[in-house]
C-alpha cells in the first residue's frame, strides 16, 4: 500500500492510526492488519444531471466496501460539497468496527457525492440521486451493499433510491436500502435511532461514573436530524438541561435550557438556530468548550483537536458524529479524565435499527415503535458491556477497547473464512 503521509487532522488518518493502535496491543496477524487497512472494493462513479435550467452538470461519486467478512456491507450515502475519496474510506471503515461492536450480521460500506444539496432543487436532487443508484448499477444489494442516510440525506432520497433500484431490477427490492419511509419498507423508531441509542449510552456511562444526570447542562453541537433528536430524548429520558446548541448558522446558548418543541419550531421557520428567543450567541469554539456534564459532537469529523481538547470542560463526551475527535485530542482528553463514549458505540443505534429494518424487510412483518426501542436498548447495553470488559481486560481506554472487540470479530471471521 502506498505510504503517503496523510494529514493529520484528516477522517482518514484518525482511522488509520486508530485501527493501528488496536491491531498492536492485540498483536493482530500482519495479514488480516493489511486486508484491514484498506477497503476491499470501490467505485468511483460520473453522475451527469440535468439541471432544471436545461444544462447538464457532471457530479463525482463514491461508494466503499470495505470489509464484508461478518456480512453485506452496509453504511450511509453523504452528499456534501467537501466529500472526498478519503473521507468515504475512513467512514466505510468506521460501519465495519460498528456493525462489528454491535454483533449484527453486517460488514462496512459507505458512499458519497461531491455536491452542495443546499443549492439544488427538489427535482435536481432526485435525479442526481436515481442516478447515482443507476452508476452503481450491480454493486448493491440486499444481499451485497445496503445504504442508508447520512449527512444530507434523507428517507424521501431513499425512497427514490430504493424506487430506482426496483425499476432496475423488475421488482420492488425495498431491503436494499434502509432509513427509508415507513410506507416504502422503513422501519419504526429509525428517523431518533441514532440519538436513541447514544442516550441510552449516556445512561450506562452515568451509572457507570455515579453521575447524577436529572437537571444535569448539556451542550449540542450539530442541530441536523442526530443532534435535534439528541435535544428531544435528553430531556425526555435523562431530564437532562440542553443549554446550548449549534448549526451552520451558529451557536446559541441559554442556561435556563432550551425546550425542544420551540427551537425546533424556529429552526423549521427559519432553516437555522440563530436567532431564537431568549438565546445569546456564543462561538462554536464555547459551545465546544462549556462547563457541562455531556458534550454531544452531532456533526461532522474532527472537531475536537489538539487545539481546544485541553479546553474542554464536559465530564462526558457522547460522539454522535462519526469521527469528531482526531488521535491527538484523545490523549489530552484521556489524560484529563473526560469520559468518551467512541462513535463506534455511541452513534451504532442508527445502524442496528437499520439492520432492524432489513430483517423486517426480508420477512415482511413489522414490529411496533416499542420493541424497536426495547431491541435496541438491549443491544446498546451489551456492546457497552463488552467495551467495559475490553477495557478493563487490555487496560486501554474506551475507544481503543471498542476497537479491539470489533477488530477481533471481524479479524475471527476472516481467519474463519480463510482469508489469512
Ligand atoms: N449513516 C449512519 C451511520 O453512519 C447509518 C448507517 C446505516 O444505517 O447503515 O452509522
Amino acid at each position: 500500500m502506498e505510504q503517503n503521509p496523510l494529514p493529520e487532522n484528516g477522517s482518514y488518518y484518525t482511522s488509520q492510526k486508530q485501527l493501528e493502535e488496536a491491531a498492536a496491543i492485540i498483536k493482530l496477524d500482519p495479514a488480516a492488519y493489511e486486508i484491514l487497512r484498506r477497503p476491499l472494493r470501490e467505485l468511483h462513479i460520473t453522475i451527469p444531471v440535468k439541471m432544471d435550467n436545461g444544462s447538464t452538470k457532471i457530479f463525482d461519486g463514491f461508494r466503499v466496501q470495505h470489509n464484508d467478512a461478518r456480512g453485506p456491507n452496509k453504511g450511509g450515502i453523504r452528499f456534501h460539497p467537501e466529500e472526498t475519496i478519503d473521507t468515504v474510506r475512513a467512514l466505510a471503515s468506521w460501519m465495519t468496527w460498528k456493525t462489528a461492536v454491535m454483533n449484527i450480521p453486517l460488514g462496512g460500506g459507505k458512499g458519497g457525492v461531491i455536491c452542495n444539496p443546499k443549492t439544488m432543487s427538489t427535482a435536481e436532487l432526485e435525479r442526481l440521486s436515481r442516478a447515482y443508484i443507476r452508476q452503481l448499477g450491480s454493486f448493491l444489494g440486499p444481499e451485497k451493499d445496503i445504504p442508508a442516510p447520512d449527512v444530507y440525506t434523507s428517507p424521501k432520497i431513499m425512497g427514490w433510491m430504493a424506487d430506482e433500484y426496483s425499476i432496475m431490477h423488475g421488482y420492488n427490492s425495498f431491503g436494499v436500502i434502509t432509513g427509508k419511509p415507513l410506507a416504502l419498507g422503513g422501519s419504526a423508531g429509525r428517523s431518533d435511532a441514532t440519538a436513541r441509542g447514544g442516550i441510552y449510552c449516556v445512561r450506562e456511562a452515568a451509572g457507570r461514573l455515579g453521575m447524577n444526570l436529572v437537571g444535569a447542562r448539556t451542550a449540542i453541537q450539530g442541530y441536523g436530524n442526530v443532534g435535534s433528536y439528541a435535544h428531544k430524548l435528553a430531556v425526555e429520558l435523562l431530564g437532562m438541561k440542553v443549554i446550548a446548541v449549534s448549526d451552520s448558522s451558529g451557536s446559541i446558548y441559554n442556561p435556563d435550557g432550551f425546550i425542544y418543541e420551540s427551537l425546533m419550531a424556529h429552526k423549521i421557520m427559519t432553516g437555522a438556530v440563530k436567532g431564537f428567543p431568549g438565546s445569546a450567541a456564543i462561538s462554536d469554539k464555547e459551545l465546544l468548550e462549556l462547563d457541562v456534564a455531556v458534550l454531544f459532537p452531532a456533526a461532522l469529523d474532527s472537531v475536537i483537536t489538539e487545539a481546544n481538547a485541553a479546553d474542554i470542560r464536559a465530564k462526558i463526551i457522547a460522539e454522535l458524529a462519526n469521527g469528531p475527535t482526531t488521535p491527538g485530542a484523545d490523549s489530552i482528553l484521556y489524560n484529563k479524565g473526560v469520559y468518551i463514549i467512541p462513535d463506534l458505540l455511541c452513534n451504532a443505534g442508527g445502524v442496528t435499527v437499520s439492520y432492524f429494518e432489513m430483517v423486517q424487510n426480508s420477512y415482511g412483518y413489522y414490529w411496533e415503535e416499542e420493541e424497536v426501542h426495547h431491541r435496541l436498548e438491549q443491544k446498546m447495553k451489551t456492546a457497552f458491556l463488552a467495551m467495559q470488559q475490553s477495557s478493563h481486560a487490555y487496560k486501554v481506554h474506551n475507544r481503543l477497547a471498542a476497537y479491539i472487540v470489533a477488530v477481533k470479530r471481524v479479524a475471527e471471521a476472516m481467519k474463519l473464512r480463510g482469508w489469512c
